[in-house]
């Protein structure tokens, strides 16, 4: 089972109140077990809310709002809910493709606290938790070496 980012599968559950639809993904997702996820609305934060980006450790929302908090426990939560799918199902959480550059799925490179579109090396905080477990992180920009492992493994 993969787990998949929500807006990239087209659910409006990005920061605008729209989506980030990627038809290489929705492909990827119609071939193979997956959950989808959202971190940022499972820890309770509105749709559309001001963007957020990742700074010294914390999260703050453009207002200048910490909503770290909210950060973390929705990562928890899309955890709890994921691992407990994949024993429902009786799978393994085989990896994730998360949406690029955010600061809860981004993977390797992150947009940097300034709100100006400048990038930093850098996970998401989820990417970090999945991470942390040993679960491989792609993202839309990363999808094809994720489908050139799984072709090599005759998955
Ligand atoms: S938290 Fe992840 S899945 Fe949710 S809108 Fe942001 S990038 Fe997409």
């Amino acid at each position: 089972m993969y787990l998949i980012s929500g807006c990239l599968l087209g659910h409006n559950c990005k920061y605008s109140g729209g989506n980030n639809l990627c038809g290489d993904v929705k492909s990827f997702a119609e071939e193979h077990s997956f959950f989808a996820v959202c971190p940022e609305t499972a820890g309770e934060l509105p749709v559309p809310r001001p963007p957020a980006e990742r700074l010294g450790g914390r999260v703050f929302d453009k207002d200048g709002q910490d909503v770290t908090y909210a950060f973390v426990r929705g990562s928890e939560k899309c955890m709890e809910a994921a691992e407990a799918e994949a024993r429902r199902r009786g799978e393994k959480i085989e990896g994730a493709v998360l949406k690029a550059r955010s600061p809860s799925c981004g993977r390797g490179v992150i947009y940097d606290g300034t709100f100006t579109g400048r990038t930093i090396p850098g996970d998401g905080v989820f990417t970090e938790m999945l991470l942390e477990r040993g679960i491989p992180v792609y993202t839309e920009d990363t999808l094809k070496e994720l489908e050139e492992l799984v072709k090599r493994r005759g998955a």
